[in-house]
């Protein structure tokens, strides 16, 4: 279906990732170069900034361990998976901001019960400490889960993320029904790793998530990984549900084409141009295996314009969280996150303002 290699990429951008570099000692040449090339990107498309909504923060010795378990091919990722970033905190903080990117999550998963507050008490500290981190919780099948879900969401949380392979439950668990009820009322965006890849789990699938929207159709579900790999059925469930998103994380990329391709056929970019308003920006960083800019050259090669670029890198988050002064459609939370915190922009030339910061209604494909 999808023609591979159709950039005459041959090679994966990941390979120089796999040697060791120190976390100090990585050369300041390769960060400035991969600075730049983002910076470039930026400047092509007319972007100030990027809102990346998936990537990774976690306390030390839990990040630690998932890169361990990347790295030893565990079952629930099912080949190696090469880290780029595999620095400390302050540095992959730095290097966020190094590429303009003006708010982030920390994503956090707990895979058994009793993780869930200590997690999110983590995130809330981060979040205080990184103001440019959109603070996030997380949750699970559990007793006591509706009242930390309420308390994290009276505290002020701005998203929440959901991992229902590594979790390994089902989201329609009735322990779970009245935390969803107070995320929809809410309007906090719960970011759900739901699709069956790279392995599937018990409960992946677009048929749990149709279940569980059929209950909370207001529920503003961000749909990981474009669904990877039911792209299609998690595409429907956007399409029917108007609050449903789906974050870009890993889509498109060199190292995910290998197995799980999107289909570039004019109706599969017809239906993801059609939800351009619907579709936001996520990387995993810093668990990926290629230098972050890849993810952005990729979107940028589906040929959907600028507009469709500069919605999905910028205007549809910042118009989700309330980022530039709008209201985040959430009850009582204001633009917290991002304030102060610009770094790129001190950086180098390239446009201030946001031509493309508000919600898109971009329009088809460019071809
Ligand atoms: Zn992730």
């Amino acid at each position: 279906m999808s023609e591979r290699g159709r950039d005459g990429q041959g090679g994966r951008d990941g390979h120089g990732a796999q040697e060791e570099r120190g976390a100090r000692g990585r050369g300041t040449t390769a960060a400035a170069d991969e600075q730049q090339a983002v910076r470039a990107f930026r400047e092509r498309v007319g972007l100030p900034g990027l809102v990346d909504v998936h990537t990774h923060f976690m306390p030390d010795r839990v990040l630690k361990k998932v890169w361990a378990y990347f790295d030893s091919a565990g079952p629930l990722v099912g080949r190696a998976w090469p880290i780029t970033y595999r620095h400390e905190e302050d540095e992959r903080v730095a290097l966020l901001r190094g590429f303009g990117v003006r708010a982030f999550t920390s994503m956090l998963y707990p895979h058994k019960p009793g993780m869930a507050t200590w997690l999110n008490a983590w995130a809330a500290d981060f979040a205080a400490r990184t103001p440019d981190c959109l603070r996030t919780a997380t949750l699970f099948p559990e007793p006591g889960v509706e009242a930390y879900v309420k308390e994290a969401v009276t505290g002020g949380v701005r998203v929440f993320k959901a991992h229902v392979q590594v979790g390994g439950y089902d989201p329609n668990d009735p322990l779970l029904d009245p935390a969803w009820g107070l995320l929809a009322d809410a309007g906090v965006p719960v970011v759900a790793h739901c699709g069956s890849g790279p392995v599937p789990g018990n409960f992946t699938g677009p048929g749990p998530v149709a279940e569980l929207l059929a209950r909370h159709p207001r529920l503003r579900l961000v749909v990981a990984h474009l669904g990877m790999p039911e792209y299609s059925e998690f595409m429907a469930l956007a399409e029917r549900y108007e609050e449903v998103r789906l974050d870009t994380t890993m889509a498109f990329t060199d190292f995910i084409e290998e197995s799980a391709p999107v289909s570039r056929d004019p109706e599969t970019l017809g239906r993801l141009a059609g939800l351009g308003d619907r579709v936001l920006l996520g990387t995993d960083f810093p668990n990926i295996p290629h230098p972050y800019v890849h993810q952005l050259e990729v979107l940028e090669r589906l040929g959907l314009g600028d507009d469709w670029l500069r919605a999905v890198c910028y205007g549809n988050a910042a118009a989700l969280f309330g980022l530039d002064g709008g209201s985040a459609g959430t009850q009582g939370q204001g633009p917290t996150g991002t304030q102060g915190q610009d770094p790129a922009d001190t950086q180098g030339p390239g446009p201030r303002r946001h031509p493309g910061a508000g919600p898109h209604r971009p329009r088809g494909p460019r071809r």
